[in-house]
Order: C-alpha cells, then structure tokens, then sequence
C-alpha cells in the first residue's frame, strides 16, 4: 500500500484516520502530535527565558514509550535554551528486568547528551521489590507497593532537582485504560484527581484550592511539581514501531512482577472495541477530560485536608503517610 502523503511504501495503517504512512511521514506525525500537544496544553511556560529556564524531569524508565518521550522532546528543544531536559531513572530492585532497561537509559541519555539521575529504592528506603513481594506483609500486588514508593521517589526528586514540570511517557492506551477504568469501578473522585494530576493546559495565574485557574488551566503551585503525559495522543503500538524504526535503546520485556490483572483485562476490551469502532480511545479521552474538567470543581477542597506526615513530613491526610507505614511493615516481617 501506497503511503497517503507520497509515493513511498506506508510501514502503518492508522484505522482511526484512513492514513496509510511511510516511514518518514509516520515518524513527522508521532512528531507533530507530541508537539501539538506542548504548545496546546501550554507546557513551556511564558515565563521561561534562556536566563531562567524552565527543568523538565523526565520519568525515564527505559521502556519504549519514556525513551520515545525523551527523543522526541530532545529532538525538539536541544536548540531551545528555555528548555533543560533531565532523565530520572527508578530501580526498583528488580532483579534481570531494571538493570537491562537501565543499561537503555544510559546509552540514550548518554547518546543526547542530557542529564541523568539513577535513584533505587534500595538507597532511598533500604528496600528491593524483589524481597518485598516476597515478604508481602501487606497481602496486596507487587504494583501496589511499588507505585507508592515511585510516586515518593518522582515527588522529591523532581523538587530536588527543581523540576518546573514532571513528565511521563504514557501513551494514548495507558489513558484511555485508566479512564475506561475509573468509569467502570464509578471512581468519579479518582476522575478529578487524574484530571487535576496530569490533564489539561498550564495557565500563569494563581488558581483555586484544586490548583486550576478559573479558565480550568493549571496553575502555578509552590506545593508540587505538576505532571504531564506530551505522548497522550499517540496509540501505544506507534510508540513502539517509532521507536523501532528510530532504532532507539529501549528495553522491551515485562516487569516479572506485573499484576495489574484487571488493567490486562481492560486493555482487551479496548483492544476489541478500536479494532471495531476506530477512534474509540480517541473519543473516550475527549468525553473523559471534558468530565474531569467538571467534576474537578465538585471535588474543589481535598487538598484542604493535607498534613506532613510525622515520620517523613510528606504531604499526606493521615499522621503517617502510606510510604510510611508500608515501609515500617516491611520492616516489621
Ligand atoms: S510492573 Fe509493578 S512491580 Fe513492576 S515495576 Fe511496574 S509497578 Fe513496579
Ligand atoms: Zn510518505
Ligand atoms: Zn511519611
């Protein structure tokens, strides 16, 4: 099949827009969405100058939709002194899966010539998660532990490291999963906490308690780090057939701890519904951030309740937060 732009051979098929691309026409779309996105959700603040640029951390796992994100981010703003972009990699202590993605960060931090910062769990909080899912005091998911001490280890570091904006390379199936999935479990509260933690534009002004101006654009906060997803727009399948024609250094196996049964299951479900109805996750992202938008002014005052935990004094609503407590569960067996 002919590629619709050219005369070139198409190396995809996207259902969802009748387009039938070649390489170098499917690579300058995955592009383009990237960059349409960071200038309609306003991510380069106007206030970012060659003096005082803006640091954007990325979560860089070395898995094909992070690497993706840092090329292309790297490709678009290496020339753009506003813009520092810094590569932070995670080890969970996850033996033969972490250290073969690691390797990909290095070789492709070190490729681009950005920063990198290596943190493990092991340092940060004496823990692998190869031994807490075998101790598992809690009798919960190896995901469960591991996204609390992620989303910790994210928080601090890109405050340590003066983050303007904390970036992570979901892709559009990711959000589509995660919407699909706060609709199914009636989670309208989990809507507008998504919604407010990494949806929508970025505005300069001072906003509400939910830190939305009244436009609904983000505002600027002296309380975290914002988060945003520039590759929302990119089905993951194009992730990684960008990154295999770009031939970058990703590493692509699963976690051997993976559990999230139920994302697997919603995942088939969307898998169906676009091969049937295209456009599908298109259309449920759209609806879903309308709705966030509106349901975030309904849940207008959680962060009223916020506290420092007493242990490690991280915003949280109880007296210890749940970092906290796991780690002293762990400890405990
Ligand atoms: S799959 Fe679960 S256990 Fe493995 S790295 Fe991801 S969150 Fe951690
Ligand atoms: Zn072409
Ligand atoms: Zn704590």
């Amino acid at each position: 099949m002919e590629c619709t732009k050219c005369d070139r051979e198409a190396v995809m098929h996207a259902a969802y827009s009748g387009a039938h691309l070649c390489e170098t026409h499917f690579c300058e779309s995955v592009d383009r969405r990237v960059r349409k996105r960071i200038r309609e959700d306003s991510l380069l603040s106007d206030a970012a100058t060659p003096e005082d640029p803006e640091t954007w951390v990325i979560g860089l796992s070395g898995g094909k939709d992070s690497v993706v994100l840092t090329h292309v981010l790297h490709e678009t703003f290496a020339q753009d002194p506003r813009v520092e972009i810094v590569g932070l990699t995670i080890h969970e202590g996850i033996e033969g899966y972490r250290d073969k993605s690691l390797d990909a960060c290095v070789e492709l931090a070190d490729e681009i010539g950005i920063r990198h910062e290596v943190v493990s769990y092991a340092e940060e909080f004496g823990v692998r998660m190869d031994d807490v899912v075998e101790d598992d005091p809690e009798n919960m998911a190896a995901c469960a532990y591991c996204g609390v001490f992620r989303r910790d280890v994210l928080s601090r570091y890109a405050e340590r490291l003066d983050a303007d904006k904390l970036l992570t390379g979901h892709n559009l199936d990711d959000e589509a999963q995660t919407a699909l999935m706060n609709f199914l479990e009636g989670d309208v509260a989990q809507i507008a906490k998504h919604f407010d933690a990494s949806l929508g534009g970025f505005g300069d002004e001072t906003g509400g308690s939910n830190g939305r101006n009244n436009d609904g654009t983000r505002a600027e906060s002296d309380e975290f780090v914002p988060r945003a997803k520039p590759l929302r727009d990119v089905p993951e399948k194009e992730v990684a057939l960008y990154a295999h024609l770009k031939d970058l250094p990703a590493h692509i196996t699963e976690c051997p701890h993976s559990s999230e049964a139920y994302r697997g299951e919603i995942q088939r479900l969307l898998y169906d519904l676009e091969e049937n109805h295209p456009g599908t996750r298109h259309s449920i992202m759209a609806g879903y951030e309308e709705l966030g938008e509106i349901v975030s002014h309904e849940y207008d005052d959680r962060s009223a309740d916020l506290r420092e935990c007493d242990r490690c004094g991280s915003a949280t609503t109880r007296e210890i937060c749940r970092k906290c407590s796991l780690l002293s569960a762990i400890e405990a067996v």
